[in-house]
C-alpha cells in the first residue's frame, strides 16, 4: 500500500509548491489515487489465477468494525444505525461478486472523540487510521471531512465522510472497491485539467491512456478491459442511457461518453449501479490473497427471521405520559444484538426528536429531555445483529402516547413549559425566561425577594410556541429571588440567585 501513500503525499506538495489550492483535493469526491501493487501483480497473472481458480462462485464474507469519529467533547457523531444502512446497502451493492460485509461479534462500532481526527487533512487521517486500526478486518472510519473529501481508501482502510454517507449514496461501496484493489476508471486522471474537446495525449501522469477500441485496454486506464474510457475526474451527472453529458476524445480523436453505471466512476450516486465482471474477480482474488486474513474468520451467520417485529409494551394506545420521564419499554427479540429506538412527532419518524441504539439484551429506556409537552409521540424499535444487518420493516409496530405534563397542578403549567437561565446570574447581566406556550394569552410577571418584596412588575402577551423574557438584574442586589408568572389560568414560579 505504500504507493498510494507515495502519490497522495506527492499530489499534496505538487498542489502546494504551485500555490495552487488552499485545502489540497478540496471538494473532491474521493481521495484515492493511484494502483495498487497488488493489482498489477494480479493483472499481469491473471490468465493463470482464472484457470486454477476455474469457477468460482463460493460468497466471500468480510468482517468490519465501524469507527465513528465526534470532535473533542463527542459530539458530532454519525449515526450508528446510518451506518448500519450503509453495510447494507454495501450488501446490495456486492451481491453479484458474492462478497458480504458483517459487522465483527462484539466488536461492531468503537467511538472516538478527536477534533483533530474528526475534520483532518491527510496528516490527521493517517494519524487516525494508524492509531486505531483494527487487525483481520475491514476498518471503516467516519468523521465529518475526511481532507475535503466524501471519502477515501488509504493505508488498508477506508475513511468516510458523514456528509456523504446518506441512504443511496454510494461511498461506502465505491470506497471499499478501492480497498478491495479497484482504481477509478479513469485512473490517471486524477486532479488533471483538459479541455475534453481536444484528442487526449496517449500517457497521462504516467499511464497510458485508453482507446475507444479497446486496443490498449489491458496497460491502460484501471487495466480492466470491461471498463471503458473514461477521463472524467470531476463529479457528473448521467444522460437517460447512463452515460454522461460531457463528450471526450480519445488518443486517436474519437468521441465517447463514459459509463456512469460503475460504482468505481464518478458519475452522481444515482446513476452508479454495478461492478464489472473483471471488476468483481480482481475483487475475489484480492480477498483470496491479500486479505486473505478477512476471509479466514468465522462469520456468525445468525439470521434474525425476518417476520420478526418487535412487540412495544408501553407506552401504546395514545396514553398520557410525562413529557421529561417517558419510560420505553418493549420485548427482547431472539437473535438481536442491537435495538435501535426512535421517536418522532410525526408518524413518518422524520424529525425524530430521539433515537439510540442499544447493545445487547435491552428492553427498556427512560427519556428526560428533548420531548416536547402536549404532543402525540409515535415510537419504534428496530433489530439488528453483526450479521443480519438489512432487515425489512413491513410489519414494525409503532406506539403512540401524548406528552402531558402530569406534575402541573393549575392549567397554566399545564399549557407552558417555562425555564430560566443562567442560574446564578451574574448582577448585571439579563437572566432570560424561555416559555414555551400552546396557546397566546396575557400573563403578569412579578420578581420579588426573598423577603417577599417585589422589585419588578410587568404583563406580557405570550405567543403560541417560544417566548422569551429578558428579566434585567440591574438593580437587583446580590441574592435570592423568586419569579411568578400568573394569570386566570393559574400560577408558576422559577427561583433563581443573582451574584456579585
Ligand atoms: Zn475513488
Amino acid at each position: 500500500m505504500r504507493i498510494r501513500q507515495f502519490v497522495i503525499v506527492c499530489i499534496i506538495s505538487c498542489l502546494a509548491a504551485s500555490g495552487m489550492a488552499q485545502t489540497p483535493l478540496a471538494n473532491e469526491w474521493c481521495g484515492y489515487t493511484g494502483k495498487s501493487p497488488w493489482l498489477d501483480w494480479y493483472q499481469l497473472h491473471k490468465s493463470e489465477i482464472v484457470h486454477d481458480r476455474g469457477v468460482d462462485t463460493a460468497w466471500l464474507y468480510v468482517p468490519m468494525t465501524v469507527q465513528i469519529v465526534g470532535d473533542n467533547s463527542g459530539n458530532g457523531y454519525f449515526p450508528f444505525e446510518n451506518a448500519i444502512r450503509s453495510v447494507c446497502e454495501m450488501n446490495e451493492n456486492y451481491a453479484d461478486a458474492h462478497i458480504r460485509f458483517y459487522l465483527v461479534p462484539g466488536d461492531a462500532v468503537r467511538y472516538l472523540n478527536n477534533s483533530a481526527w474528526y475534520k483532518h487533512q491527510y496528516s490527521g487521517g493517517s494519524q487516525l487510521i494508524n492509531q486505531n486500526k483494527l487487525p483481520n478486518r475491514l476498518n471503516a472510519f467516519v468523521v465529518d471531512d475526511p481532507a475535503g473529501n466524501c471519502g477515501y481508501a488509504w493505508q488498508d482502510a477506508i475513511v468516510l465522510g458523514k456528509k456523504c454517507s446518506g441512504a443511496d449514496n454510494t461511498t461506502w461501496s465505491h470506497e471499499a472497491g478501492h480497498h478491495l484493489s479497484l482504481p477509478h476508471p479513469f485512473l490517471g486522471w486524477e486532479g488533471f485539467q483538459w479541455d475534453y474537446s481536444q484528442a487526449a495525449p496517449d500517457e497521462i501522469n504516467g499511464f497510458p491512456v485508453e482507446k475507444t477500441d479497446g486496443s490498449n485496454c489491458y496497460f491502460s486506464g484501471d487495466g480492466f478491459c470491461d471498463t471503458r474510457p473514461d477521463y472524467l475526474n470531476n463529479r457528473w451527472f448521467c444522460n437517460n442511457n447512463k452515460e454522461s453529458n460531457i463528450l471526450q476524445r480519445d488518443p486517436n480523436g474519437i468521441e465517447f461518453r463514459s459509463d456512469a453505471s460503475l460504482f468505481m466512476g464518478y458519475a452522481n450516486d444515482e446513476c452508479a449501479s454495478r461492478f464489472t465482471q473483471e471488476q468483481m474477480e480482481a475483487m475475489r482474488e484480492n480477498l483470496y490473497t491479500e486479505h486473505s486474513a478477512y476471509i479466514a474468520g468465522d462469520p456468525p451467520f445468525s439470521e434474525i427471521d425476518d417476520n420478526a417485529s418487535v412487540a412495544l409494551i408501553s407506552p401504546v394506545d395514545s396514553q398520557n405520559v410525562q413529557y421529561n420521564n417517558v419510560t420505553l419499554q418493549w420485548n427482547l427479540v431472539p437473535g438481536a444484538s442491537f435495538y435501535v429506538v426512535e421517536v418522532s412527532p410525526q408518524a413518518s419518524f422524520s424529525p425524530k426528536v430521539y433515537h439510540q441504539v442499544f447493545t445487547g439484551p435491552v428492553t427498556s429506556t427512560t427519556i428526560t429531555k428533548g420531548l416536547l409537552n402536549n404532543w402525540n409521540m409515535y415510537w419504534r424499535v428496530r433489530v439488528y445483529n453483526e450479521w443480519d444487518i438489512c432487515q425489512p420493516y413491513d410489519n414494525i409496530q409503532v406506539g403512540v402516547f401524548r406528552t402531558k405534563n402530569l406534575t402541573a397542578t393549575n392549567e397554566l403549567e399545564r399549557v407552558v413549559l417555562a425555564e430560566l437561565s443562567p442560574n446564578p446570574v451574574p448582577g448585571g447581566f439579563p437572566a432570560r425566561l424561555d416559555i414555551t406556550s400552546d396557546e397566546s394569552m396575557d400573563v403578569a410577571l412579578l420578581v420579588t425577594d426573598a423577603a417577599g418584596r417585589v422589585c419588578q412588575s410587568q404583563t406580557l402577551r405570550l405567543s403560541t410556541g417560544d417566548n422569551s423574557i429578558e428579566i434585567p438584574t440591574d438593580h437587583l442586589n446580590a441574592g435570592f429571588y423568586v419569579v411568578s408568572v400568573h394569570n386566570e389560568k393559574g400560577s408558576f414560579t422559577k427561583r433563581f440567585v443573582v451574584t456579585e
